[in-house]
């Protein structure tokens, strides 16, 4: 009996382990530039200095153009998927009511290809809608992360921590992008909400996890939303809210 679950354990793992290497073997990670415009296999000789890698089929299924030169053939399974909005989703005019209920499919799909600090990224928009462009700064709506690299300022106390988690949540991720009353801001910053393919509203979740202020000197959306994330998370002592040792 026992011999018996034994070898069902180790047909069950050579199973799992066949189909981990075929995964890899038909869906390797391929390289998108900042400007956005291609993705490169592994080795091509176009492979520019920065290259930030993502698997072929994200890069597929979100409109990356192959390289001429590699060439790199699609991954059947990536092909047919449910084709991308191109309108701007605003969530005002959307009317959702929280974050979380906003929709995915409506979104504009785009990967995070350079850190700033806590709230502000560059983004590579594969097929920017009208009004964007392929490469974008973007700051996050309705947020307002410590300072960690004005000039003028010194370090805020927690700037640091923000800044890293930022970047360990979206560098190099696909992400969602959706959009308020306003575009842009008078440095030409694309405003946004941005979305991990989870469903999940990473402006909200630096708030509540007092990573950030809310941001409410302009009106959006989920202003009275985030006033109350950042309530909470004064009152539990989260993040910036902690106290000082
Ligand atoms: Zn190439």
């Amino acid at each position: 009996m026992e011999q018996r679950m034994l070898r069902c354990t180790v047909f069950v793992l050579l199973l799992l382990l066949a189909a981990a290497t075929t995964a890899c073997a038909e869906d390797p990670l391929v390289y998108i530039t900042e400007t956005g415009e291609k993705y490169h296999r592994e080795g091509c000789r176009y492979l520019e200095r920065s290259r930030i890698p993502i698997p072929l089929s994200t890069a597929v299924s979100m409109g990356y153009d192959p390289c001429g030169h590699c060439n790199p053939p699609p991954p059947s399974s990536a092909l047919g998927g449910p084709a991308e909005s191109r309108e701007l989703y605003r969530l005002n005019v959307a009317g959702v009511e929280q974050p979380g209920e906003a929709d995915l499919a409506r979104m504009t799909r785009a990967v995070v290809v350079r850190h700033v600090d806590g709230d502000t990224v560059y983004v590579s928009i594969p097929r920017p809608p009208k009004g964007l462009k392929r490469y974008e700064s973007l700051r996050f709506i309705g947020v307002d992360t410590p300072e960690t690299v004005h000039p003028q300022k010194t370090v805020e106390r927690f700037g640091k921590e923000a800044s890293e988690f930022t970047r360990g949540q979206l560098l190099n991720r696909p992400v969602y992008l959706a959009f308020d009353w306003q575009l842009r801001d008078r440095y030409d910053r694309l405003l946004a909400y941005i979305y991990l393919p989870d469903g999940i509203c990473f402006n909200a979740v630096l708030v509540r996890e007092g990573y950030a202020h809310a941001y409410t000197r302009f009106p959006f959306q989920f202003l009275e939303q985030f006033r109350a994330l950042e309530r909470s998370a004064r009152e539990q002592g989260r993040g910036l809210w902690g106290s000082e040792e």
